[in-house]
C-alpha cells in the first residue's frame, strides 16, 4: 500500500518492461535508491509480446553500436539468468532467397567481420544442411553465431527480483499520470519524488510525456506446439530487411525462433495506425503463409496461440536514451522499436552512466531525444546526423 506523503528517491522508473527493469537495476547497482513503478504486471506490455531475439543489427553505426554492445551484456548475464528465461545462443541464420540477397548477406558478412562479428557465409547445400525443414533451391545464407533467443518477460522478473534484493522498491499495479519536475504521481494520488524521473513506458510513453517522436507499430506472433529440432536457429529472411524499414505499409516477413521447449515461434507483421490488439486475421495469414513459403512443413504444425504487441517507433529507427529537452529531472528510455529486447542492457548502462558521470562504453550522442528537438541547435546537428 502507498502511502499518501511524498516519498523520496534517487531515481523513479516509469514502466516495468525490459527497459524499465534494466534501467532500474542499473540504477540500483550504481547505489541509487530506485522505486520502479509498473501500471499492469512486469513485462506484461512489449517485452511479454516480442520475439525476444536477441540480434546484432547493421541499419547505421549507431544501431550497430548499441545492439552489438547489448548482446555483449547478455552474454554476461545470461551465465546468472533463471533456466526459465530460456537463454540460448542459437544464432541468426539470414536467409538468402535469391542472388541479390545474397549480395546483401556477403556485404553484411564484410560489415560484421570488419567490426569483429564472427559470421559465417553459407552455400545453398551448407544452409540445407543446418536446416533441413527450409524449402530447397535457396541461395545460400550468413550465419551470425552470437546471436541468442530469450523469454524476456522472465528476464523482466528477474531484474525486477534482484533489483528488489538491493533495496530498491517495485511498485505494481500503479499507473504514473503525471511525470516531470522531479515528480511521479500515480493514479491513487501518491507522491514519488526523486531529482532523475525516467519515462520506460515503451509505446505508451506519449501518455506521460507529449510530443514525443513515436508511433505504435503493431506485430503479430504465433507459437506452435513441441516440435524439438524442427528448427535449430533463429531464421530470418533477408527480404525483411526491406519490409521492417518500410515506414508507411503493412508489411510481413519470414523469422521463425526454436524454443527450448521446442516450440516454434513464428513471426513477424508489421502494422503503423492501428492501435487496435485484436489479432487481425488478414495479417495472420498474410505472415503464416509467409513462413510456409519458406518452410512448407510448418503448415503440418500445430499453432497453439497468437498474439500482438506494440513497438514504439521512432522516425530515425533508434531509440530515445538521454534527457528530455526541457525538463531537468527527466530523462527518456524508449522508442527501441523491434530491438527493445536486445538493447535493453545497453540502454541501461547509459543511462546508469549518465546518472553516475561515468564514461560509458559507447558514445551516447545519437540515442539522446535532442536530435528531434528543433528549438536546439543540438536537436538540429543530430537530426541531419541521423537522417
Ligand atoms: C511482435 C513483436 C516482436 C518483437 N520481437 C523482438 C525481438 O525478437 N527482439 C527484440 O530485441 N525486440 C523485439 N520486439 C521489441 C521489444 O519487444 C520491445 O522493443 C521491448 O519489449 C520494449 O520494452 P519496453 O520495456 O520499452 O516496453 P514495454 O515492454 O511495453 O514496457 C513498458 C511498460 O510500461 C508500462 N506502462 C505504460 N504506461 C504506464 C504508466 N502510465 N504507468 C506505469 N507503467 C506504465 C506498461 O504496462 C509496460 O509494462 C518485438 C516487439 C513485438 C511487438
Amino acid at each position: 500500500m502507498i502511502s499518501c506523503a511524498p516519498r523520496d528517491y534517487d531515481a523513479i522508473i516509469a514502466g516495468g518492461g525490459i527497459v524499465g527493469a534494466a534501467c532500474a537495476l542499473a540504477c540500483a547497482r550504481a547505489e541509487l535508491r530506485v522505486a520502479l513503478v509498473e501500471r499492469d504486471v512486469l513485462g506484461g506490455g512489449a517485452t511479454g509480446a516480442g520475439m525476444g531475439h536477441i540480434v546484432v543489427m547493421d541499419d547505421s553505426e549507431a544501431q550497430f553500436a548499441l545492439t552489438r554492445r547489448s548482446q555483449q551484456l547478455w552474454q554476461t548475464l545470461s551465465a546468472s539468468l533463471p533456466v526459465g528465461a530460456e537463454f540460448e545462443t542459437t544464432g541468426t541464420i539470414w536467409v538468402a532467397a535469391d542472388e541479390d540477397e545474397l549480395a546483401e548477406a556477403d556485404r553484411k558478412h564484410a560489415y560484421l567481420e570488419h567490426r569483429g562479428v564472427p559470421s559465417q557465409m553459407l552455400s545453398a547445400a551448407e544452409l540445407a544442411a543446418l536446416e533441413p525443414n527450409l524449402r530447397a533451391r535457396l541461395a545460400g545464407g550468413l550465419l551470425v553465431s552470437e546471436d541468442a533467443v530469450v523469454y524476456p518477460p522472465m528476464v523482466a522478473l528477474h531484474l525486477a527480483r534482484e533489483l528488489k534484493s538491493l533495496g530498491s522498491e517495485v511498485l505494481m499495479g500503479h499507473a504514473v499520470i503525471h511525470l516531470s519536475d522531479g515528480e511521479a504521481r500515480l493514479d491513487d494520488h501518491s507522491i514519488l519524488r526523486a531529482p532523475r524521473l525516467v519515462n520506460a513506458m515503451g509505446a505508451d510513453a506519449t501518455d506521460c510525456t507529449a510530443g514525443l517522436p513515436i508511433k505504435k507499430r503493431k506485430g503479430h506472433l504465433a507459437i506452435t506446439d513441441r516440435y524439438p529440432g524442427f528448427v535449430r536457429h533463429q531464421l530470418v529472411e533477408l527480404g525483411y530487411l526491406k519490409s521492417a524499414h518500410s515506414s508507411t505499409t503493412d508489411s510481413v516477413a519470414f523469422n521463425v525462433q526454436p524454443r527450448k521447449t521446442g516450440q516454434i515461434l513464428i513471426g513477424s507483421s508489421r502494422q503503423y495506425g492501428n492501435d487496435n490488439s485484436a489479432v487481425n486475421h488478414a495479417m495472420l495469414s498474410a505472415m503464416l503463409e509467409r513462413a510456409s513459403l519458406y518452410m512448407p512443413a510448418i503448415n503440418s504444425l500445430n499453432v497453439i496461440r497468437v498474439w500482438t504487441g506494440f513497438r514504439a517507433a521512432t522516425p530515425d529507427k533508434l531509440p530515445l536514451i538521454g534527457p528530455a529537452p526541457g525538463d531537468s529531472s527527466l530523462w527518456l528510455a524508449t522508442g527501441h522499436e523491434g530491438l527493445g529486447i536486445t538493447t535493453a542492457l545497453a540502454t541501461a548502462e547509459l543511462l546508469a552512466c549518465a546518472f553516475t558521470g561515468t564514461a560509458p562504453p559507447i558514445a551516447p550522442e545519437r540515442y539522446r531525444p535532442a536530435r528531434f528537438d528543433n528549438s536546439s541547435q543540438q536537436g538540429t546537428i543530430l537530426h541531419q546526423e541521423n537522417a
